[in-house]
């Protein structure tokens, strides 16, 4: 039997690590496609797991977000998405709903991961306790590091799960990435994961208090 391969849609505001995040995983760059209609890059990456071979086809932008929304057509047939902000720029955050929105409006019950990049930088802006969107919307949320690797697989993970119908599915070897050029220490990794284990067990905000 062939492979599945679910078709992801990435976004999120232009800087917060889109492209860098889906480079790091050297098959998916080595193997990518451009679709000159849509200015858009397609990256195949493997994961291998328990049940066989799967791939998720990563659409990620060649940069039109920074002037507005995707088109439809970047959304269309959309099996699962990332949505990406930057933990370093609050406004990147705030304008997470904007991104859900589109996406809902084309791809109404697809699995969503929420992602807040750049978790190695020292003056982190958006911190756990803030981070609430996902909740609302019963999304995944996974702090990551694109230039440390730092929790590169949790959301295919997560999505893979999802999209097969079993919670006992596992990655069962490393796709080969990039080297980290950065790197995030234990200690502040244990806190960040420590933050956000406790916002969870914390009551919602109103709307209105958001950030
Ligand atoms: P995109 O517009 O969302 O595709 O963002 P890019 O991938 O082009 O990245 C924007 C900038 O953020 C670049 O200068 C990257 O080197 C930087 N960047 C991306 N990911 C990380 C990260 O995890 N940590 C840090 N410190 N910088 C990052
Ligand atoms: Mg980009």
């Amino acid at each position: 039997m062939a492979a599945p391969v679910f078709k992801l849609v990435l976004v999120g505001d232009g800087g917060v690590g889109k492209t860098t995040f889906v480079k790091r995983h050297l098959t998916g760059e080595f193997e990518k496609k451009y679709v000159a209609t849509l200015g858009v890059e397609v990256h195949p990456l493997q994961f291998h797991t328990n049940f066989g071979e799967l791939y998720f086809n990563v659409w990620d932008t060649a940069g039109q977000e920074k002037f507005g929304g995707l088109r439809d057509g970047y959304y269309i047939q959309g099996q699962c998405a990332i949505i990406m902000f930057d933990v370093t720029s609050r406004i990147t955050y705030k304008n997470v709903p904007n991104w859900h929105r589109d996406m809902v409006r084309v791809c109404e019950n697809i699995p969503i991961v929420l992602v807040g990049n750049k978790v190695d930088v020292k003056e982190r802006k958006v911190k756990a306790k803030q981070i609430t969107f996902h909740r609302k919307k019963n999304l995944q949320y996974y702090d990551i590091s694109a230039k440390s690797n730092y929790n590169f697989e949790k959301p295919f993970l997560w999505l893979a799960r999802k999209l097969v119908g079993n919670s006992e599915l596992a990655f069962v070897a490393s796709p080969a990435l990039k080297p980290p050029e950065v790197s995030i220490d234990l200690e502040t990794q244990r806190q960040y994961e420590a933050g956000l284990a406790n916002a969870a067990s914390v009551p919602l905000p109103d709307e209105d208090e958001d950030l």
